[in-house]
């Protein structure tokens, strides 16, 4: 196991990681969300960037149909 803030060997039975000394002891399930919410995150940003793109072509196209 490693530590989910700085990935560095977490030493069995310790409530602190020794390299970032943040806490630890976290409950798996919790972990999971987290994974969960990250993996959305992404999406979601992923979404963002595609509406970001196609609003700039959408400006580009006003802005040349204007000039
Ligand atoms: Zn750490």
């Amino acid at each position: 196991m490693s530590c989910p803030y700085c990935m560095a060997e977490i030493i069995a039975g310790r409530l602190v990681c020794v390299s970032c000394s943040r806490d630890i002891a976290v409950p798996p399930a919790l972990l999971a969300e987290r994974d969960d919410l990250r993996r959305k995150r992404d999406l979601i940003r992923g979404e963002l960037q595609k509406a970001r793109g196609e609003l700039e072509m959408i400006r580009t196209r006003n802005r040349s149909r204007r000039d």
